[in-house]
């Protein structure tokens, strides 16, 4: 029901020749705090990956955006990200050859804009083999059936204390610290929701945070405290995710942030 304004945001596609991944990010302009319409950051708009699983994505500056291009400028790696406006939510493919995994699903009714983004990829449903679940908020798992109906070889994901909630006709698979989907790291980050789970690419030095951490538009914050179940783990967690290392971070809400992002996390709980 929201294709019509879906694509026309922003989005940045580069490449990471090492790992052959490409990333492709769907996301919202805002939170719902205040910012709505916000457009101070951009991603770096590089040409259309080669080692992506596609050449047709869009690229778009978004005026006064960074000029920086990708932030993992080494010549062995490059990142991407493609930026997908659902209301107030974002949700995220990953791609490695012609494979995908996508984190997290949006609220209910859009599997539509996922199948739009992927197709702007030149990829259909077919190839995403992996689903990962933040967390089990209807805004992040609510088109999970969906897309898993549309994804028929895809496996699901999910932090191990949010599962029993996550309303699934496919059992995800419980995964955490130590896990490993697609190459990408899984980080418990309880807090926001007990089995909070967010997405690490080393490689490429992005973190998809799901809830853990709020966008801020330029900015990051830790997660809404009246939607999180609890604010003395959540912190906790944030101190955890600051203690990695990652250049972007792309938040459930709000604008990614793209230059300096596990420095700016870990000043959040830096005295
Ligand atoms: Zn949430």
């Amino acid at each position: 029901m929201t294709t019509h304004r879906l694509i026309n945001r922003r989005m940045a596609i580069a490449e990471m020749g090492k790992a052959g991944l490409a990333i492709v990010v769907f996301g919202s302009a805002a939170c719902s705090d205040g910012d709505a319409g916000a457009t101070t950051t951009s991603p770096g708009t590089i040409p259309a990956s080669t080692a992506g699983p596609g050449t047709t994505a869009t690229t778009t500056t978004t005026p006064g955006s960074n000029t920086t291009g990708a932030p993992t400028t080494t010549a062995a790696s490059a990142s991407s990200f493609q930026r997908v406006n659902l209301d107030f939510v974002s949700a995220y493919i990953l791609y490695r050859g012609g494979e995908a995994a996508l984190v997290d699903t949006g609220v209910g009714g859009s599997a539509a804009a996922i199948e739009a983004a992927v197709g702007e990829a030149g990829l259909a449903w077919d190839s995403i083999g992996h689903v990962i679940l933040t967390h089990k908020h209807p805004d992040h798992a609510g088109s999970v059936d969906e897309v898993m109906d549309r994804a028929t070889g895809a496996t699901l994901y999910a932090g191990e204390a949010d599962i029993p909630q996550i309303a699934s006709a496919a059992a995800p698979q419980a995964v955490g610290d130590g896990d490993s989907v697609f190459g990408l790291e899984i980080i418990d980050s309880p807090g926001h929701t007990a089995g909070h789970i967010c997405v690490l690419d080393a490689t490429a030095g992005i973190l998809i945070t799901g809830d853990a951490l709020s966008g801020t538009g330029g900015g990051v914050a830790p997660p809404d405290a009246s939607f999180s179940e609890d604010m003395t783990v959540a912190m906790e967690t944030v101190l955890k995710l600051g203690g990695f290392n990652y250049e972007i971070a792309l938040f459930g809400h709000g604008e990614p942030l793209l230059e300096g992002a596990s420095a700016a996390v870990a000043a959040l709980t830096a005295g």
